[in-house]
C-alpha cells in the first residue's frame, strides 16, 4: 500500500508539471529558486520528495529499526520497498528507470531516512550518491543502459575502494587487475564495504600496474556472480543494520567492457565521487541530529522535576536552543554544498565543511538528547542511545574528520598564499 502511494506521489508530481524530462531535472533545482531565495527554499518536486520519504521512513522503516539494530541485519523488505518507492534511482533518468530528480532531492531523501534510521539512510546514500553517480557520470552508453535500470529496479550497489592497508591513503590500494585477452583478472581484498552483504553490483578499484602509482588505478563493474566473495561481516558500534564487509577477490574475471571510464583513471573517479558523496554523509548526520532532537524535545515539556517542566529550566533551555542553532547551521552548510554542486560551481571546500560540521553536530545533538531524557535516554527502550552510537561513523567514513580539515586547509592555502 505504502509502496504504491509513494511511487504514485513521486510520479504524479512529475506528470502534473507536464514538462519534458530534461526540464523536470532543472525544475527540481536551481531553476525553481529565484535569485535571493533562502537556502531552505525547495522546489515543489523537492518538497514532495521530502514529504513522501518522511512518511515512508515513519511507516515502512520505523517499525523495523529496533529489530534490525538488534539482529545487525537489514530487513530485505526494507530494501525492496526502497526500490519500489523509486528511491534507488533518484537522479537516474526516467528512461533508464529512475526518478530523474535533483541532487538536492537525493540529499533530502538521505536526511529524512536518517531521522528514523541512519543505517537505511546510508544504504540509500551509497547506492545513489556513489554507485549510481559513477555509472551516470563515467559509464559508456552501453554500461549505463545495462546497469542503471537494474540499479533502479532491484540490484543493490556498493563502492569498493578501501583495503586493510589503504584507508585515508586510499590510492595505496593493492588489489591487482591483470589483462587477459578480453578480460581482466582481479586478485586482492577490500575492507569496510557498505552494502556488500546484500549487493549485486560492486564498483571495484584495482591497479593495472602498481609501478604507475595512482595512475594505475582503474574502476571495474563486478557482478556478484563473477566470483567476488564476502570474507567477513564486521560487528560494529553503530549503523549495525548496514552491512560492512571484507571482500576477497580470487581470480575474478571481469570483461574489459566492464571498465568504468578509462584504464588508469579510477583515481579521478574516486576523488570526484567522494567529494560529492561527502554531502550525502553530511545529510545523513544532519538527519540523525534532527531525529535525536525531535525524539527528545517533547519529553522536556512532559517531564516534571522540582514542580516544573524540565524544559522550562534555564540550564535546559540554553542547551536545546544551542543544539537547534547547530542543526540549523549544519543544514545550511549541507544544502549550500548541494546547491553549489547542482549549479556547477566549486563545492569541494563546502562539502568538506558540511561533512565535518554535520558529524560534529550529530555527536553533540545525540549526546545531549540522551542526557535530556535522563535514565530513559540510556535505555534501549528509546531510539536515543542508538542515535548516539550511530553518529560516530560520521567522523570516519568517506574521509575522516582530519582528512576533511586537510582538504579545507589545502584549498585555503591556495586561496591565501
Ligand atoms: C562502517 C564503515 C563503512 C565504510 N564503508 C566504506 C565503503 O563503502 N567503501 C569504502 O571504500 N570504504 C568504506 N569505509 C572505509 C572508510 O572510508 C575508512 O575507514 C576511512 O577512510 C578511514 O580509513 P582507515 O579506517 O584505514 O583509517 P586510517 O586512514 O588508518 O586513519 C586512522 C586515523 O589516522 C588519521 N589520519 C590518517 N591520515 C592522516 C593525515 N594525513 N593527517 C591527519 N590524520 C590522519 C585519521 O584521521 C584517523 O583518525 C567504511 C568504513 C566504516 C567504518
Amino acid at each position: 500500500m505504502m509502496r504504491s502511494v509513494l511511487s504514485t506521489a513521486i510520479r504524479s508530481a512529475k506528470t502534473a508539471s507536464c514538462m519534458p524530462k530534461t526540464q523536470l531535472r532543472s525544475l527540481s533545482s536551481t531553476a525553481m529558486r529565484a535569485h535571493g531565495q533562502s537556502l531552505l527554499t525547495l522546489s515543489e518536486d523537492e518538497e514532495m520528495m521530502r514529504d513522501v520519504v518522511s512518511r515512508f521512513a515513519r511507516e515502512v522503516v520505523q517499525p523495523k529499526v529496533s529489530e534490525m539494530d538488534e539482529t545487525e541485519k537489514m530487513d530485505p523488505q526494507v530494501i525492496r520497498s526502497l526500490f519500489d518507492a523509486g528511491l534507488m534511482g533518484i537522479e537516474t533518468p526516467a528512461d533508464l528507470g529512475g526518478s530523474e530528480a535533483s541532487f538536492l532531492s537525493a540529499i533530502l531523501v538521505i536526511e529524512e531516512l536518517a531521522k528514523v534510521d541512519p543505517s537505511v539512510s546510508v544504504l540509500c546514500d551509497v547506492h545513489n550518491t556513489l554507485v549510481n553517480t559513477v555509472f551516470r557520470t563515467y559509464g559508456s552508453q552501453e554500461i549505463q543502459q545495462k546497469y542503471l535500470p537494474q540499479l533502479s529496479a532491484d540490484k543493490l550497489g556498493c563502492f569498493c575502494l578501501s583495503e586493510a592497508a589503504s584507508g585515508s591513503d586510499a590510492f595505496a590500494l593493492q588489489t591487482r587487475a591483470v589483462e587477459d585477452g578480453d578480460y581482466y583478472v582481479l586478485n586482492g581484498s577490500k575492507m569496510w564495504i557498505t552494502n556488500s552483504a546484500e549487493a549485486d553490483v560492486f564498483l571495484v578499484f584495482a591497479t593495472v600496474d602498481p609501478s604507475l602509482g595512482y595512475r594505475g588505478i582503474t574502476c571495474f563493474v563486478v557482478e556478484r556472480e563473477m566470483g567476488i566473495k564476502i570474507a567477513k561481516k564486521e560487528k560494529k558500534l553503530g549503523i549495525r543494520a548496514s552491512s560492512t564487509c571484507q571482500l576477497s577477490l580470487d581470480d575474478v574475471r571481469v570483461p574489459r567492457s566492464n571498465i568504468l571510464g578509462e584504464v588508469g583513471k579510477g583515481y579521478k573517479i574516486a576523488i570526484e565521487i567522494l567529494n560529492e558523496g561527502r554531502i550525502g554523509i553530511a545529510a545523513q548526520m544532519l538527519g540523525l541530529a534532527q531525529g535525536a532532537f525531535d525524539n527528545a524535545l517533547p519529553y522536556l515539556f512532559e517531564r516534571k522535576q522540582f514542580g516544573s517542566r524540565i524544559g522550562d529550566f534555564q540550564g535546559m533551555q540554553h542547551q536545546y536552543a544551542q543544539i537547534a542553532v547547530d542543526i540549523e547551521a549544519a543544514r545550511l552548510l549541507t544544502y549550500n554544498a548541494a546547491r553549489l554542486k547542482e549549479e556547477g560551481k566549486p563545492f569541494v571546500k563546502q562539502a568538506a565543511m558540511a561533512k565535518l560540521y554535520a558529524s560534529q553536530v550529530a555527536e553533540r545533538a545525540s549526546s545531549r538528547a540522551v542526557e535530556w531524557m535522563g535514565g530513559l535516554g540510556f535505555t534501549r527502550e528509546l531510539p536515543l542511545e542508538k542515535f548516539y552510537r550511530d553518529c560516530k561513523i560520521g567522523a570516519i567514513y568517506e574521509g575522516t574528520s582530519n582528512i576533511q580539515l586537510q582538504t579545507i586547509a589545502k584549498i585555503l592555502t591556495k586561496e591565501y598564499q
